[in-house]
């Protein structure tokens, strides 16, 4: 596999956590591959009259320890690897944070920008209809990742409950409130992520009002932003694909985002030096959390990062060969298994809900998400101190171990 493929930095990561635990070895067996990977094709008919035909996957990697859980993402680069390595993430994520659920990932290779209200309309439930058969509140349950928002899990679940001639809105997680949504769930990912890094911040002494730099002022990125303003941050510098923005003095991020709204990009924001935006991860500041897309901090970048402590709202932000040397350096790093499961257990909040018919407030889903946050972040501590390494490889040594007893006990090994 070539190299930076992200199915296979999730590979060596699990090999590392063999050396560290010695997984049965009938289990790591059949952790190295997702238990089904299914590959569809969906033909849409475009505005012109002619008709595209666009792939799409979903991996569903482990159920041991409950339904498949995984995002569904529309991007270009989407490919079966990257599929397949986030659903091993889902299923590593869920078991750190210790939801009843396994993990999966979907994904179509498109574009979204360039398609049409109608034709992405077409496309998301084209995607549902080819799944239908392999999803299910007690099956495999999707929600929303880049590029895909609650207006199309909203077309989804339409979709597929048209199908069953029935209600079943635990088919899918990241809905509009209308359709059985969850309060917090749309910046659920971003409130876990600043509870298990003011956790981070205070096992190293940093003060409240720390400097910030945000790569990627994507969904996750523009909310955290807003979260880590509000608790007294300094949120410094922010970066999209389009370029980087800086101000030590502190960004204001409602004006960032309206600017973005208005132009498409946090670039030529006034009331900051403006930069290219791999100068986003170049600059000194406390805390540095990418949350843009696989590998941004690679070996090429890496030697450049000059920070504390990075917290990785985004999915496998960091080379293997890019986390040697910020561990030499000795920069903690708060793994995407445990920094950005906020997402998902509100989703899985938002499946309790449904069950019950019966609707939380606010505060209630925050509190709820607060108490399995810090209890997750105590519990890795734990594990980075007992085995005296890392927190990617104490976040991993908890989630595999509750996996591996799930499986144990379903005689699975
Ligand atoms: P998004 O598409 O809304 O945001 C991604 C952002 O990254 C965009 O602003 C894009 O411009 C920016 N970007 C792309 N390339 C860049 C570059 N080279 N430099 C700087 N910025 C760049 O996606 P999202 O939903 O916010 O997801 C971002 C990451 O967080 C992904 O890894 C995703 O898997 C992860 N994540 C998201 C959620 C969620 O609830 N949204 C949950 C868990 C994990």
């Amino acid at each position: 596999m070539e190299k930076n493929n992200p199915f296979a930095n999730a590979l060596q990561q699990l090999a590392t956590v063999n050396e560290l635990l010695r997984i049965d070895k009938n289990i790591y067996a059949q952790l190295q591959h997702p238990q089904r990977i299914l590959e569809v094709s969906i033909p849409v008919k475009m505005d012109d009259g002619h008709m595209e035909v666009f792939t799409g996957w979903r991996s569903q990697y482990n159920d041991a320890r409950g339904p498949f859980k995984g995002g569904i993402r529309f991007h270009p680069d989407v490919s079966r690897d990257e599929v397949k390595a986030l659903s091993a993430w889902m299923t590593w994520k869920t078991a750190v944070v210790n939801i009843p659920l396994g993990g999966g990932k979907g994904g179509v290779a498109v574009d979204p920008k360039k398609l049409s209200d109608r034709e992405l309309e077409e496309l998301s439930r084209g995607y549902m209809r080819a799944m239908a058969k392999f999803v299910g509140p007690e099956l495999d349950v999707p929600a929303p990742d880049v590029y895909t928002d609650p207006r199309i899990m909203g077309w989804m679940l339409d979709e597929y409950e048209k199908m069953l001639g029935t209600h079943a809105p635990g088919v899918i997680t990241g809905k509009p409130l209308s359709l059985g949504g969850s309060e917090v769930r749309e910046f659920s990912t971003a409130q876990g992520a600043v509870y298990v890094m003011a956790r981070a911040a205070e096992k190293l002494g940093l003060a409240k009002n720390s400097t910030v730099a945000i790569q990627g002022f994507g969904n996750a990125g523009s909310f955290m932003a807003e979260l880590l303003e509000k608790a007294g941050y300094r949120v410094a510098v922010l970066s999209d694909s389009h370029g980087t923005i800086c101000n030590y003095m502190g960004l204001k991020v409602a004006a960032v985002a309206a600017h973005k709204k208005n132009t498409g990009s946090v670039a030529g924001y006034v009331g900051a030096n403006n930069e290219g935006e791999k100068h986003c991860l170049e600059h000194q500041v406390d805390i540095l959390i990418p949350a843009a897309l696989e590998n941004s901090i690679n070996a090429e970048n890496v030697n450049f990062i000059q920070t504390k402590l990075i917290v990785e709202l985004a999915n496998g932000p960091i080379s293997p060969e890019a986390e040697k040397i910020i561990n030499e350096k000795n920069i903690l790093i708060v793994p995407d298994i445990l920094a950005n499961a906020g997402g998902v257990v509100v989703s899985y909040f938002e499946q309790v809900q449904n069950a019950s018919g019966y609707y939380w407030k606010k505060e209630e889903v925050r509190s709820r998400l607060q108490e399995i946050m810090e209890r997750a972040f105590d519990e890795v501590w734990h594990e980075k101190e007992k085995y005296r390494t890392t927190m990617r490889l104490g976040a991993y040594a908890l989630a595999v171990r509750r996996i591996e007893t799930a499986m144990k006990d379903r005689g699975r090994n």
